[in-house]
């Protein structure tokens, strides 16, 4: 098994903070990464798998076991998919801009939205990964897993990992042991074959994000470089000069609340339905019908609201930092806690702590991280 020196997480994580673990094992192949799991699974030692640390918030003493980093690569077209798709096999360790750069290349719809979005194709089952309105449970087939229970590899279709947003069975939450402790080794995607030509922008979000009239028609080239233009002027695109881009892109969800919570806020607070406000329909069997019509059922559905709005809206504004801290709010956006230059964990941490309680105070509702943490405390 490839053990190396442990190199401090500060120098693999995005956000840059975090100490050399205890031990570090790199896996360029499968089998080495299988291999290194049994290993460390055999051991009964704390192991953490380790992509490209965009979304892992490390603390700053030793983690006290094994961190495996998957390095495995490749993409594979397995067949031709549903009809007009195409089917990728994707090794955990891919990059997933790369993934989607080849995508869209290759006139492949379906994650050309997601560009720019940094790590690894393994990584982003993990937390659903989304932008503009696509994530990758929209076209995730299946994922090939290990899991650390039984030792085997499986291959498990996506509608058992409870993808939900920016969640899934595989996320720890803020910090707490994920519902299933397993590593992805490979994902497969079904892609709309298009073509490299014009063709319309399948979803509204997306549109709009790009300003594009329901009628548009370009190419998922021009989707692909649009996106990354919007994301580099919001530093949600990672750039090593760039200050506002040492984060790990947003750091706190947009909260998920009931209708009737979302009421109580102020007007301009933005807020978006998270499911069609369908009537429920009460079907009442024909041999118990006795002519009289059920009073409709209202069901109002949950709303999802902005983080950012909220953050500056409690009076914190871009580029806020404590004093003496090292840590800052992006001067381009409220939701991304950035590191300026040497900072600890422990300064990230109070600032995102300073975050939370004003936002509490000032609207009564706990701003969830949407990193991993790694021994640090929120
Ligand atoms: C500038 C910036 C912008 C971002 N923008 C977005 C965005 O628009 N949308 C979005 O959804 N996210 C965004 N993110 C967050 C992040 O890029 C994604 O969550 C990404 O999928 C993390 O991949 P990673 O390889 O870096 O994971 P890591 O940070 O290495 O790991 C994250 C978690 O996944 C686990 N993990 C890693 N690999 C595997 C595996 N093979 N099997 C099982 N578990 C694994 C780790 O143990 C850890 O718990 C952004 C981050 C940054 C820094």
């Amino acid at each position: 098994m490839p053990e190396i020196d442990p190199i401090p997480l500060a120098q693999l994580t995005t956000l840059r903070t975090g100490a050399a673990p205890a031990r570090m094992v790199e896996a360029y192949s499968r089998d080495e990464l299988v291999g290194a799991l049994r290993e460390v699974w055999s051991g009964g030692e704390d192991w953490l798998v380790l992509g490209g640390g965009s979304n892992l918030f490390a603390g700053d003493e030793p983690f006290e076991g094994t961190v495996i980093r998957v390095l495995t690569r490749g993409i594979e077209r397995v067949d031709d998919g549903p009809a007009g798709g195409i089917r990728l096999r994707v090794e955990a360790g891919h990059g997933w801009d790369d993934l989607v750069a080849y995508a869209v290349d290759a006139g492949l719809s379906g994650i050309e939205g997601m560009s720019g979005i940094p790590g690894t194709v393994g990584a982003a089952p993990v937390q659903n990964v989304g932008a503009y309105g696509q994530e990758i449970a929209q076209t995730l087939v299946e994922v090939e897993l290990i899991d650390e229970s039984m030792g085997e590899v499986a291959t498990v279709p996506a509608s058992e990992l409870a993808l939900g947003f920016r969640t899934s069975v595989l996320k720890h939450h803020y910090g707490s042991a994920p519902q299933r402790r397993a590593v992805i080794l490979a994902v497969t995607l079904d892609l709309a074959h298009v073509g490299t030509g014009e063709v319309p922008v399948a979803g509204q979000q997306l549109r709009e994000a790009l300003r594009l009239p329901a009628a548009a028609s370009v190419t998922l080239g021009w989707i692909r470089e649009r996106v990354l233009q919007i994301r580099r002027e919001k530093g949600m695109l990672l750039d090593s000069a760039d200050p506002d881009t040492i984060s790990v892109g947003s750091f706190f969800q947009n909260p998920i609340v009931s209708a009737s919570f979302a009421r109580s806020l102020p007007a301009d607070c933005p807020r978006w339905p998270i499911e069609p406000g369908i009537e429920r329909v009460t079907v009442v069997p024909l041999d118990r019908f006795d002519g009289a019509v059920p009073p409709p059922v209202t069901h109002e559905s949950p709303v999802k609201l902005s983080a950012a709005w909220l953050i500056e809206n409690a009076g914190i504004r871009r580029g806020f930092r404590l004093p003496r801290s090292r840590a800052a709010i992006s001067t381009k956006h409220a939701l991304a806690v950035t590191n300026r230059g040497e900072g600890t964990a422990a300064e990230v941490a109070e600032l995102a702590r300073y975050v939370q309680q004003r936002v509490q105070q000032e609207f009564g509702l706990i701003l969830q991280p949407e990193p991993v943490l790694v021994g640090v405390d929120l």
